[in-house]
């Protein structure tokens, strides 16, 4: 078996009992306030504040880390909550060594970068327990309603933006659980799952109204969803995953990374996963192979670890300084055993009827692409095979045909198949449907679907704004004509 040398790697399911309990105090971190002032202080509040500008939420980092470092956590916890609608799940998941971290000045002077996720991670994880985070509560009510299909982070974000300024929002999802790839694609390593139901838990309070089990296209039409909204926002995800046409793809064992994620996220949730029990959808003592170089196939990896796998291999065709996912997540994915196998290609699966290995070949580093990207080739007579009894695709995902879906074929998408929307008013080519998150900018960060969300529901406000006044205007000039 592969041994952890992490340290302090946390059990993941007894959080996840006491958040079923709904017991959010039993699962109180022992928080280090001296080490969170510590890194706090070590910002020197630069005149050109990188990390904020290369955060995608442009949070105002440098003074909560101030107010941190000052032991002023409550108005920390204020300046943080200002541009972020979850900022204890950004601190704990964003790649921070691609955006506010990677752009620290004392980063880049070669000092070691401020933990700003780390820190976020705490102020909000102590505003939680001091009870200053609290459910949306508008001063006025208003008649206008707003249905958001998607229940991951940019239809939540908007869903928190939109029940603050008054409007009656419904979040529709067609998972049993809400909170999209935060409960169902990260794994509990990395993102606990209470935390997620204490945000859902925490905008019902505030009267967001969440309709699970409810696939739009399936459950209800989206004509009908239009039909009682005043405004629509689209932010499904993306969920077609990439796959590889190779000889023997077909063999048993062979799976998509999201299937082994799910059956891992429910049964870390307390569900019954037959799949999982059986061993068909679980790494204990398998030797498994993980294809792809991205968040996902490094979830999968370590996934499979934890699961007690008796080695774990993954496969990525280009090199490690240009892989897609993050750097820290290699790291630690080498500091629990896993073996990366660079610049190396699927060509096929062996077995018998089970897969038993997959046939490779090398690749070296071609011309560039227009991108500047250098393409992968393949190098001759290179082939090998790798042992496996388990191999999981984690290639990527595209956008599912969402017009198809809904039944809407004049809903426009772009050639990659993502939603078309204008980028002015957020709205797409149908008058008062928005869209967000991943099923607009193709595969990406829960940061940026937070961001994307936010936006998406100002938009949505002036937009009803418009709407009412033109309907207050109209009964206006009914009412007048009627004088008259
Ligand atoms: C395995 C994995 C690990 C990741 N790790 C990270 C990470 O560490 N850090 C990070 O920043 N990002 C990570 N990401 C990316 C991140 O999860 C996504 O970018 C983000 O969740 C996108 O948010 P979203 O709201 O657009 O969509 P999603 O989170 O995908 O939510 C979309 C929701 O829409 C629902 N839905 C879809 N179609 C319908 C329909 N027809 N009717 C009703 N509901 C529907 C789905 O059930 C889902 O709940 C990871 C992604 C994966 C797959
Ligand atoms: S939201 Fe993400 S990128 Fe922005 S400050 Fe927090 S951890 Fe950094």
């Amino acid at each position: 078996m592969l041994k952890f040398v992490k340290v302090g790697m946390k059990m993941p399911h007894k959080r996840d009992a006491a958040a079923r309990r709904g017991d959010f105090d039993e699962i109180y971190d022992e928080y280090k306030p001296e080490k969170a002032a510590e890194q706090a202080s070590r910002c020197s509040q630069c005149g050109v504040p990188f990390c904020q500008i290369h955060c995608p939420l442009h949070n105002n980092i440098p003074d909560w880390l101030m107010l941190t470092a000052e032991g002023r956590l409550e108005e920390a916890y204020e300046a943080s909550s200002a541009t972020n609608n979850m900022p204890e799940i950004c601190g704990r998941i964003c790649p921070q060594d691609r955006l506010c971290e990677g752009n620290c000045v004392i980063e880049r002077a070669g000092h070691g970068t401020v933990t700003i996720g780390a820190v976020e991670k705490y102020i909000t994880d102590t505003a939680w327990t001091k009870g200053w985070v609290r459910a949306p509560k508008p001063r006025r009510e208003l008649d206008q309603s707003v249905g958001i299909i998607g229940g991951g982070p940019g239809g939540l974000a908007a869903a928190e933006e939109l029940r603050r300024r008054g409007y009656q929002v419904h979040v529709y999802d067609r998972h049993d659980r809400i909170g999209g790839l935060l409960i169902y694609g990260i794994p509990n390593f990395k993102l606990e799952k209470y935390l997620v139901e204490r945000r859902t838990k925490l905008l019902a309070e505030g009267g967001v109204r969440f309709h699970a089990n409810t696939e739009v296209g399936r459950d209800i039409s989206f004509a009908e969803l239009r039909e009682r909204h005043d405004s629509i926002l689209i932010a499904t995800g993306v969920y077609k995953a990439r796959d590889i046409q190779a000889p023997g793809s077909g063999l048993a064992n062979i799976m998509p990374a999201l299937d082994y994620l799910i059956a891992s996220n429910r049964k870390g949730l307390g569900d019954a996963v037959p799949a999982y029990d059986s061993g068909e959808l679980n790494a204990a003592g398998k030797r498994v192979v993980v294809i792809g170089g991205g968040d996902t196939a490094m979830d999968c990896v370590r996934t499979a670890v934890r699961q007690g796998a008796v080695a774990v291999k993954c496969l990525y065709r280009r090199d490690r300084v240009n892989m897609p996912g993050s750097q820290r997540e290699v790291q630690h994915a080498e500091e629990e055993g896993v073996e990366f196998v660079w610049l190396t290609a699927p060509e096929a699966f062996v077995g018998d009827g089970t897969v038993r290995g997959v046939r490779a070949h090398r690749m070296r580093l071609g011309a560039a692409d227009p991108t500047g990207r250098q393409t992968p080739v393949p190098v001759e007579n290179s082939a090998f095979v790798i042992d496996a009894d388990l191999v999981i695709k984690a290639l990527g995902f595209d956008p599912e045909d969402v017009p198809a879906l809904f039944d809407c074929p004049e809903l426009a998408v772009t050639r990659w198949g993502t939603v078309r929307i204008d980028h002015k008013t957020l709205m797409t080519n149908l008058d008062g449907v928005f869209a967000a998150g991943d099923i607009v900018r193709g595969a990406s960060l829960v940061v940026w679907a937070i961001r994307d969300g936010r936006d998406a529901a100002e938009r949505m406000h002036r937009y009803m704004q418009a709407k009412a006044a033109g309907a207050v205007s109209e009964h206006a000039r009914a009412a007048t004509i009627a004088a008259e």
